[in-house]
């Protein structure tokens, strides 16, 4: 059955983007008579605050969209994510990475807050990694792309998923998934013990999602999804990436927009149908 998922963080207030997003979602969930899920996705601690996620429902509520419950919060299974890196370790694809992100961005002469690349450091030494450990450093588990290309054999250059919108730059049908142009991506933060890329795709399987709908802002996500979901043996879905709404600066809205939170539209006496009318959805009423 086509079902599909809204899944945001709880790291501030929604706007009008997550509003367009969720409604695009909500809708296309109802146009195929299917599932629409909401997936709570909060496994940074640091930045996840329980009044966004109550602020969440609230909104979406108000904004008329109704979602099976209960809703999974990814910070009541981190045993789920644990399980998994236990696996993909036992299979040895992950290597233990000690390095602070100044030191990574410095290995590739990049400024720590410049733009993200394909970041490889590299397993450390048997000596190093056995010192650190001793130490108790903390650590985070990343993907090697060269023990996965090994796995996967020949699938690795097989591996494709369906595009049925469009990514930023056009992109649509059947997409070569490019896993190298993510480099060995952390699946376990050190703060956290899992990262967003793992527990995504763990849930898009778990919770059976046929179709991830969602911004262009994670087009390029889809890379390493599909590496993951194919060394999990977990189903590909569809995606449907769309278009990120810009405000009349034509920049795309940020959580830092306080006056486009859905929370302040609606204390200005917005009314649902409106809002959906202003971002071009037909009228539910
Ligand atoms: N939690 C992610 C976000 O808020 C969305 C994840 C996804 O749709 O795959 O940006």
């Amino acid at each position: 059955m086509f079902t599909t998922r809204f899944a945001p963080s709880p790291t501030g207030l929604l706007h009008r983007g997550h509003a367009f997003s969720a409604l695009t979602v909500h809708d296309a969930a109802r146009a195929a008579g299917g599932r629409f899920i909401l997936r709570i996705e909060d496994i940074d601690q640091t930045r996840c605050r329980p009044e966004h996620e109550a602020a969440i429902f609230e909104d979406l509520a108000w904004l008329g969209l109704d979602w099976e419950t209960p809703v999974r919060r990814q910070s009541d299974h981190l045993g789920d994510y644990a399980a998994v890196i236990e696996d993909l370790n036992g299979r040895g694809l992950l290597y233990r990475c000690f390095r602070t992100r100044r030191e990574i961005m410095e290995g590739i002469g990049q400024a720590p807050h410049g733009p993200a690349e394909a970041v490889r450091p590299g397993p450390h030494s048997p000596a190093e990694e056995a010192r650190l450990l001793d130490e108790g450093r903390p650590f985070a588990w990343r993907l090697s792309l060269d023990r996965a290309r090994e796995a996967l054999g020949a699938a690795w250059t097989d591996l494709a998923f369906v595009e049925e919108g469009t990514g930023p730059a056009g992109e649509t049908g059947l997409i070569r998934a490019r896993p190298e142009t993510a480099g060995d991506v952390v699946l376990a933060r050190k703060d956290a013990g899992v990262a967003y890329h793992l527990a995504a795709t763990h849930d898009d399987a778990l919770q059976g999602v046929t179709h991830v709908i969602r911004g262009h802002d994670l087009f390029e996500a889809v890379h390493i999804q599909r590496l993951i979901q194919a060394l999990m043996g977990w189903p590909a879905p569809i995606y449907r990436h769309h278009r990120l709404l810009t405000g009349p600066d034509g920049k795309r809205y940020a959580k830092r927009d306080r006056s486009q939170t859905l929370a302040e539209l609606r204390t200005g006496g917005m009314t649902p149908q409106a809002l959906r009318v202003e971002l071009g959805f037909p009228d539910a009423a």
